[in-house]
């Protein structure tokens, strides 16, 4: 009897552990529920958000790969270009018909040309390099940046090609020629030029 009441006793109390057990684990569930929704609405906006941004984040990267794809091509293709037409300047002779001109006849290919702003060049229709005022046989100033002069001409030497060709300027790179003073009649008769 005794041990059968202990065993009651036993499994008794084995029950109420097991409610004590259950209880902790229950407890936080009744609380979770008690949770007022827009806390889980929040929680899923600010998943929604961040799913978003990581999203526009890699668009940007792929974005930004691209562009900067584009300009390392950019930039080869003008450094390129750059060495190409240095190297062309380089070999031309600046004078009309190239190599396979009559080398007996000089006829320098270059001629002048006027900027807007009133400066000179003067730029070989060969390779189109434009010499200005201050290169000397080694060195340019382009930009405010130094570099090699890959002509070996200096601007003297441009200006004495210059002298020896049969270019001019064309219309539009001609200043403008002084337009000759009025005449103004006086009362006396007599006649004097405006400003005088
Ligand atoms: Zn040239």
């Amino acid at each position: 009897m005794s041990n059968n009441k202990a065993l009651q006793d036993g499994d008794a109390a084995k029950e109420v552990k097991q409610e004590a057990e259950v209880k902790p684990t229950a407890a936080p569930q009744t609380q979770s529920e008690a949770i007022p929704s827009d806390a889980e609405e929040l929680r899923a906006l600010v998943r929604l958000l961040i799913a978003k941004e990581r999203k526009t984040l890699v668009e940007d990267a792929a974005v930004e790969t691209a562009r900067i794809q584009r300009q390392k091509q950019r930039n080869a293709t003008a450094i390129n270009n750059f060495h190409k037409r240095n190297t062309k300047q380089g070999r031309c002779v600046h004078e009309k018909g190239g190599a396979h001109r009559n080398k007996k006849i000089s006829d320098p290919s270059v001629y002048m040309h006027r900027y807007i702003d009133g400066t000179f060049v003067i730029k070989c229709q060969g390779c189109n390099f434009a010499w200005k005022e201050g290169d000397t046989k080694r060195y340019i100033t382009r930009f405010g940046v130094k570099q090699p002069n890959v002509t070996g001409k200096s601007w003297l030497d441009a200006l004495e090609m210059l002298s020896r060709s049969t270019n001019t300027m064309t219309s539009t790179e001609i200043p403008m020629p002084e337009a000759p003073r009025p005449i103004i009649p006086l009362p006396g008769g007599g006649a004097e030029e405006a400003g005088e």
